[in-house]
């Protein structure tokens, strides 16, 4: 199969007729054997029943449904797991994304062997204040913590050859990110295309303001993880250890110095400053214990991308 279409939708239902008609039309233009996997993120709407009503006259129409809203990650995820095809391509199902881009965002896959090309909405129809200037800001912030050169981390139109969809495990809220869980499977061609945008034309968007906090968060994580995921003591230990080092010595001469010099030492806010520091310190260490506990347990330690064998 060409290409599998991986859609996660929330309350849609005016959308999704418009959005299958176009996509079969570029399906059909290209001759391209495709499927369209929506996944129905827990609607409380009519959505499921369209997707149902569009897969009886088009087979190559598929859905899964989800109990309750899960969010946009697992719609993806779980779109990853079922999709069959050479290339994946993600698209939003709200038509802000147009689907004229496929063919091309194919062909960077098949022709020029990307891992993954990721849509840049370089002219973005949506609120200027709202969205695109703390896009902007996020992407310079995940730009520099992921080393990726893509302007658009979040943008809903990728594509991905079959091997990066079926390594990568999309978490939580890290559907903002996942060039970046793309790269950390050791995936390193990750191109761009600018892609048009168009505004909403049905319902309305389905991520509040919680999506700043949600996404500065998620970038947290992410440069944590890219940096000391799999060795968390170096980091916990690192500091643990100085802080307790600085507290601890400075006891030592207060308590020294209250001895031979009788200085006051119990409402002295030095002594307070000094059991404290090493009291953090104490906390940091064990923290850092306790993440390579659960580091040396994780299912995922010994999982490589093995790129080639030979002779095995
Ligand atoms: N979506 C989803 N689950 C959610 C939230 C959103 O599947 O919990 C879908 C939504 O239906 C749409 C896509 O994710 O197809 C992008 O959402 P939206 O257009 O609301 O985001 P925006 O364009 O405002 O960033
Ligand atoms: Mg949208």
């Amino acid at each position: 199969m060409d290409i599998s279409l991986v859609i996660p939708l929330l309350n849609e239902e005016e959308s999704l007729p418009e959005l299958s008609a176009w996509i079969e039309k570029v399906m059909l233009e290209n001759n391209y054997s495709y499927e369209i996997i929506f996944v129905d993120d827990g609607s409380t709407d009519h959505s499921w029943c369209v997707i149902e009503q569009l897969r009886s006259k088009n087979q190559n129409i598929k859905g899964i449904k989800f109990q309750r809203n899960y969010g946009k990650s697992a719609g993806l995820n779980e779109g990853f797991r079922a999709a069959q095809g050479d290339v994946i391509i993600t698209m939003d199902a709200d038509l802000q994304d147009s689907p004229d881009e496929i063919p091309e965002l194919r062909r960077m896959v098949i022709e020029e062997g990307y891992d993954l090309v990721s849509g840049w909405k370089k002219k973005r129809y949506d609120n200027k204040l709202t969205k695109n200037l703390p896009s902007k800001i996020f992407n310079a912030a995940a730009r520099q913590m992921s080393k990726i050169k893509l302007h658009d981390f979040n943008c809903g139109l990728k594509s991905y050859s079959r091997k990066v969809v079926k390594s990568i495990e999309v978490y939580g809220d890290m559907h903002r990110y996942v060039p970046v869980l793309a790269k950390w499977s050791g995936f390193k061609k990750i191109g761009e295309k600018v892609v048009e945008h168009r505004p909403r034309k049905y319902g309305v968007s389905k991520f509040g303001w919680t999506r700043f906090i949600n996404g500065f968060l998620d970038l947290m994580t992410i440069f944590f993880m890219g940096k000391f995921g799999k060795r968390p003591m170096h980091f916990f230990g690192l500091w643990g250890t100085f802080f307790f080092l600085i507290g601890f010595g400075f006891s030592v001469y207060l308590v020294i110095s209250k001895i031979a010099l009788n200085t006051p030492l119990t409402n002295n806010p030095g002594f307070y400053m000094a059991m404290t520091a090493a009291i953090i310190g104490i906390q940091l260490f064990m923290a850092g214990f306790i993440g390579e506990l659960v580091a040396r347990n994780a299912v995922g330690r010994n999982s490589y991308l093995i790129e080639k064998k030979e002779g095995l």
